[in-house]
Formats: structure tokens, sequence, C-alpha cells
């Protein structure tokens, strides 16, 4: 399967970075992520103020001074895992009295009064602007206050901190690029969430990732809500960066670094974007572009600011710069007023565009958002669960056929480490994101190195290979 950017397997997961230093470290904090890619990224963002702090990570939350939950308000189901987790950190606490338990991220802001004061499951809440703030909202939590700071910004974008990489496979590395955004897709939470959309400096990127490759990290992936819309402005050498050239700052500071990112907006990637992944080898082959759904009527209602057919040229577009381009989706089945036929369009859309991997939902509605002020919930439960099930079949169809068709094609992998499986076997991706499983036979490779690979065989979510020597 290829990387998720919101993974289903990733969700809950507690981090555990290098043993702490008892030395350094006198207490010790736990923190779990559930959501997106972005929410992972602040996770570490945490960990480093935490350490600043003299909080070193453990992965029991049971001997925690400090337990985190960083949270995601998307859909209603992630909201509820949380709460369930909070009823379970309530009872550890009343086990080990002193213990703090805190919520960050995207929920903070919606249910502050709620946790705190009405079911009391939390001493802390803390919103994704204001994690500067921690240290001193956990020093009011020790003296019994309520730390609480739901404060969005307009500029925070914590471009000075150095994250601590979280339970990394020393390869791979998440680098946040903006925070925010102002799209306002009528069903989506995120802009109350997150506040508006800001970008970070674009030498501060640069240098975060000249430090990953520098410490043997060869893949980075650009992350944010809209990372197209990614525009900054050095005042000093009066010079603005848009994201084509940020992409090409990045690939530029060495062509063993991989460059990915996620999510763009359908409605601005632009040709100069695709040029730069046309022209630069290690920017990959690999575009998220979430559609939602197929149906012109529905996109209007959804405030995409595209049609069917525009997002159809667009497909033929990135087709056309870029040959052998990976495109990967979101879609919402059963979103307000959907009919069969609008439903039709979106599996239709699908098989236009081919999609390698889409991530699929239902429609859950948010209170707060434009959709759920204007339109009501109106598809049937059971209906929008069929129609995702359709969904989800046809996506697995394509997959399948899509790595079939790469049978008998050799790809260069970034090695990653041992498949799941077997200790024998090499797991790595290429550049469109797929995953290629490979026998280690007697060739001297490690994780981090790059392997010419020739696909023998694939399942739906991986190709399994053989290394071909150069
Ligand atoms: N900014 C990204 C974009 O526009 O493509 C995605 C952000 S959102 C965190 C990830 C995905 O969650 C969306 O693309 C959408 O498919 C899904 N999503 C957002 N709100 C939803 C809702 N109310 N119900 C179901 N799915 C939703
Ligand atoms: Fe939500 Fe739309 Fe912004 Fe994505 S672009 S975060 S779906 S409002």
């Amino acid at each position: 399967m290829t990387k998720k950017v919101h993974d289903e397997l990733r969700q809950g997961q507690a981090f555990d970075p290098l043993a702490p230093d008892p030395n350094v470290f006198t207490k010790k904090f736990y923190i779990e992520s559930y959501g997106c890619a972005m929410n992972f990224a602040d996770s570490e963002v945490v960990a480093s103020i935490l350490q600043q702090q003299g909080f070193g990570a453990t992965k029991k939350f049971e001997e925690a001074d400090l337990v985190l939950v960083n949270t995601c308000s998307i859909r209603e189901k992630a909201e509820q895992t949380v709460r369930k987790r909070l009823t379970e950190f309530k009872k550890a606490k009343q086990a080990k009295p002193g213990m703090l338990v805190g919520i960050l991220g995207c929920m903070a802001e919606r249910l502050k009064g709620r946790l705190l004061e009405e079911e009391k499951l939390v001493d802390l809440v803390v919103g994704p602007d204001a994690y500067r703030t921690l240290p001193g909202l956990i020093q009011d939590a020790e003296t019994g206050q309520k730390g609480v700071n739901v404060l969005l910004s307009r500029d925070e974008t914590y471009a000075d901190i150095s994250p601590v990489r979280l339970n990394s496979n020393g390869i791979t590395a998440f680098v946040s690029i903006m925070r925010g955004c102002n799209n306002m897709c009528s069903f989506c939470v995120v802009p109350f969430t997150r506040g508006r959309e800001r970008s970070r400096d674009a030498f501060s990127i640069k240098k975060e990732c000249e430090e990953l490759f520098t410490n043997g990290y060869r893949e980075v992936t650009l992350l944010g809500q809209n990372v197209d819309s990614y525009y900054w402005v050095d005042e000093q050498k009066d010079m603005i960066v848009t994201f084509a050239k940020l992409l090409e700052m990045v690939a530029d500071i060495s062509p063993l670094l991989r460059v990915r990112f996620s999510t763009s907006h359908p409605k601005d990637i632009t040709d100069e974007v695709l040029h730069s992944i046309a022209k630069y080898e290690n920017i990959c082959k690999y575009i998220h572009l979430p559609v939602q759904s197929g149906s012109t009527r529905l996109l209007q209602l959804m405030n995409r600011t595209y049609t069917r057919e525009w997002y159809m040229s667009k497909v033929n577009r990135i087709k056309e710069i870029i040959p052998g381009c990976s495109i990967t989706s979101d879609i919402i089945a059963g979103f307000c007023t959907e009919t069969e036929d609008d439903h039709t369009d979106t599996l239709s859309i699908m098989e236009y565009s081919q999609y390698d991997m889409s991530y699929m939902y239902f429609y859950s509605n948010r209170p707060g958002t434009l959709a759920a002020r204007r339109f009501e919930d109106d598809v049937p439960l059971e209906v929008k669960k069929r129609r995702l099930d359709e969904i989800v079949k046809l996506q697995n169809k394509i997959s399948y056929q899509r790595n079939i068709a790469d049978i008998g094609k050799t790809f260069k992998v970034l090695i990653e480490g041992n498949s799941k499986k077997s200790e024998n076997d090499w797991a790595g991706r290429n550049s469109q994101n797929k995953v290629i499983v490979f026998g280690k036979k007697s060739y001297d490779l490690n994780k981090g190195d790059y392997v010419n690979v020739q696909v023998k065989s694939a399942t739906g979510a991986t190709l399994i290979g053989e290394i071909i020597q150069s």
C-alpha cells in the first residue's frame, strides 16, 4: 500500500524516541497522536519543547508524569476514539496521583469547556498554535489550576524549533512548511481548528531538510493542508518564494534526498510546480490530488471551486507534463443531497483518474462548518456506507490493476528497512510511493541506499521484486 498521510495504522501510536537519559530528563512524558501527518509532525515539535523542560519520552503511559493526546476533529469517529482514550487515562491518573493529562490539537478549541469543566477528563488543553506556552501551562496545572491556551495565531509556524524525530525509521521525515487553511471547503473543520493559512520561512525549511540529510535521512515530505499555496516573502532580499521555488530549493540540497509533498488542492497546483517535478529526478513523481466528489453539483456545494471537467483536465495536464506520475485522492461518500447519479459520477472520475490509492470516507457532519450550517445531512447512514463500500471496492480493483501493470518494470527504490514479514527482505518505495519488497540476497546494502528493483509480481497493496545489478 502506498504511504498514507492519514495512516490508519499509525492512529493513536505512542512514540518512543531514544531511551530517556535519567541524567538529562528528570520527568517523563507520553504522547499519542491522531489524524493527519500534520498532527504527527506537531507532536515532534511538542516533544522538542518538552525535552527543553527536562521531560523524556516514555512508551508506557502508566509511568508518565505528563500524558498528552494530540487530537483530530476531522470526523466524528476520530473524536470518539480520543474521548474513549481519555477515560482510560483518567483511570491511570487515579493510580498515579500527580500525573497530568492534556489534550493538544484540533479538539482543543471545540471541546475545552466540556473536557475540562464538565467531564473533568483533562488538566491541560492546548491548541495547535499555542505549544510554545506549554511549559507555563504545565506549571499552572501542577499547582492545581487548569492550563488552557487555545488561541489561534496569524503567524506562528514554529520555524525555529527543531523537531525531535519520534519513532522514526531514520530515513524518511515529515517537514511542516505551512499551517492553517483559508479554503473553507464546506464539509471541513480544519479552517476553524487550525486557523488562517501562513507559510514558514523558506530558509528554516531548507535548514531543517539539510540537517535531516546530514543525519542520514534520504526523504522529506513537505507538509501543509494546501502546499501549493505556499508563499513566503523574504523582505531583506526582496525575494518571493513560491511552492515551485521551495521544491527546487529543497531538491537542490542533494540528488540523494528525495522530496515529496502533501496535500495539493487541485485549484492551486500550477504548471510551474508540475515542471519542477518533471525537471528534478529527486522530486517524486507522486501527487496527492483529493477530488472529494466526481459531481460538479456536489463540488459546488462543497465549495471546492472546480468542476468535474476542470479536475479531469488537471489530471490530463499532470500526465502530460510528468509521464508515469502517480495520482492519489481523498473521496467523500454521501455528502449532503448526494444522489445515485452524483455517486456514479464519483465512481467514473475514479476510473478516469486511475488513482493508485485513495483515502475514502463517508461524510461526517461537523458542527460549525459551512455544510453543517447550510445543508441537511440527508443521506441515510446505510446509503453512505453502501456507497463508500462501492468506492472502496472500485479503488481496490484499480490499485490492483495499476500494480499488475508495473510487472516487468524496473524502479529506483529507496530502502527504508526490513520488510514486515522477513528479515531476509528489504522494503522500500519507488518515486511513485509504491511499496516494493525484495530479497536482500548477498548484496551489501543498507537502509537509506538506493537500488534498482524489477517488479516480478504484485498484490493490491505491494509490489514484489528482485534487485537488478547495475
Ligand atoms: N487539505 C487537504 C485537502 O484539501 O485535500 C485535506 C485535509 S483533511 C485533513 C483530509 C480529508 O478528510 C479531506 O480531503 C476529506 O476527504 C476528509 N474530510 C474532511 N472533512 C470531512 C468530513 N466532514 N467528513 C468526511 N470526510 C472529511
Ligand atoms: Fe479542509 Fe478544504 Fe482546507 Fe483541505 S483545503 S483543509 S479539505 S478546508
